[in-house]
């Protein structure tokens, strides 16, 4: 077992113990849940107990909740319906992950890309005048974002989206467990989640509905998830996405990320206090309680995870989910971060295992790769 810090959250939370103790049970049951008898019919329960505990989390009927493989299936097939629905255009944000900003153009719809300004908010002005347009447009905004933890005002995008006969897709996977989501009043048409964000497992994820909204498959198949999402169900995943969701709803009743928010900005003032040129994205604005993107001139990403790395803390370097290469990310260029500036960014996310040492010491050991590099400048 690595004895790392994990500080990593937003890539993949750790799997919860109800997760854990879900899926085990799950294991022992052996059958399809399409199957009519007594052992299928159990299956069966264990895919409907989840769908309960994930309505719940978001507020919504559990018939309004249809599995996937994760959030990246989730969002092409919430994007597949926009022609569907009456949309004949796609309106992204400009900060968007890849499982929507790749998956629009996949529709094969006209394709437009909205603005952000310099915290990564999404350009109301620009997005009035898009929905001002005769043909209703589908929206995709996320909730949160995944580098920078920037909340987008869904409420007053989704009233826009709803005046203008549009339909509003919101990409939920990294606020859920986060903020509270009750699709009730909510906003968007359609929401879109993933278990190993709230420390479920990896590959099981789900889109999830306001109201009934037509759901035509992309795998057609035996007609599972109410004709929605063909083929056999991944009965432990889910199950364990339901322990997940489970958890999740009762740390949020405990306002777990109070405490998070509070760890998070004692982080960023020491580091601030010590360097008073560091950057930290999207401060300005409402953001996850757990997540701290941060930048200073003159510092590598790159060898910057290293160093962290070998002092043991798991951290990542923009965006997770595309890395592997350390490139500036889409979502600090859509912003308008400096190249210098944005190669330097680390993000870190943290989550219920958090202790506030770890984060502390994490920051001091920042700080001595930062002295080292400003000494290295000072000496050249
Ligand atoms: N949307 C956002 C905002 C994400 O952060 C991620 C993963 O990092 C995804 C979608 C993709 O979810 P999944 O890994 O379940 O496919």
């Amino acid at each position: 077992m690595s004895r790392h810090v994990y500080l990593d959250y937003n890539a993949t939370a750790p799997l919860r113990a109800q997760a854990r103790a879900a899926m085990e049970q799950a294991m022992e049951v052996g059958a399809n849940a399409s199957s009519v008898h007594m052992p299928g019919r159990t299956a069966r329960g264990v895919i409907e107990t989840a769908r309960e505990a994930v309505g719940t989390l978001v507020g919504t009927r559990p018939a309004n909740v249809v599995f996937t493989s994760g959030g990246t299936e989730a969002n092409n097939l919430a994007l597949e319906q926009a022609q569907a629905l009456g949309c004949a255009r796609v309106l992204v944000g400009a900060t968007e992950h890849p499982a929507i900003g790749e998956a629009a153009s996949r529709a094969g719809l006209k394709v437009v890309v909205l603005g952000c300004d310099a915290n990564g908010i999404v350009n109301m002005s620009e997005l009035a005048q898009q929905l001002a347009h005769p043909e209703p447009a589908f929206v995709a905004i996320m909730h949160a974002n995944n580098e920078t933890g920037a909340i987008q005002p869904i409420e007053e995008i989704a009233k826009a989206v709803r005046a203008a006969q549009g339909i509003l897709l919101c990409d939920c996977v990294q606020s859920l467990g986060k903020l509270p989501i009750d699709l009730a009043t909510f906003g968007p048409h359609i929401i879109t989640i993933s278990a190993h964000k709230i420390g479920g497992p990896q590959g099981v994820g789900a889109l999830a509905m306001a109201h009934d909204v037509p759901i035509a498959p992309v795998n057609k198949g035996g007609g599972q998830e109410r004709g929605r999402r063909g083929g056999t169900e991944n009965l432990i995943g889910i199950a364990g996405f339901g322990g997940a969701a489970q958890a999740a709803h009762a740390q949020l009743q405990e306002n777990h990320p109070a405490d998070l928010r509070i760890i998070r900005d004692a982080f960023e003032t020491r580091l601030q206090q010590a360097a008073p040129d560091l950057v930290v994205f999207s401060q300005a604005v409402e953001r996850l309680p757990n997540t701290s993107c941060f930048a200073a001139p003159g510092l590598d990403a790159e060898k910057l995870l290293m160093t962290l790395d070998l002092a043991g803390f798991a951290v990542s370097a923009g965006s997770a989910c595309s890395s592997g290469k350390v490139s500036r990310s889409h979502v600090l260029g859509a912003m308008g971060i400096e190249e210098t500036l944005a190669l330097g960014a680390i993000r870190v996310s943290t989550g219920w295992q958090t202790d506030a040492e770890d984060v502390t010491k994490l920051a001091d050991c920042w700080l001595a790769a930062y002295r080292r590099a400003q000494a290295t400048i000072t000496a050249a």
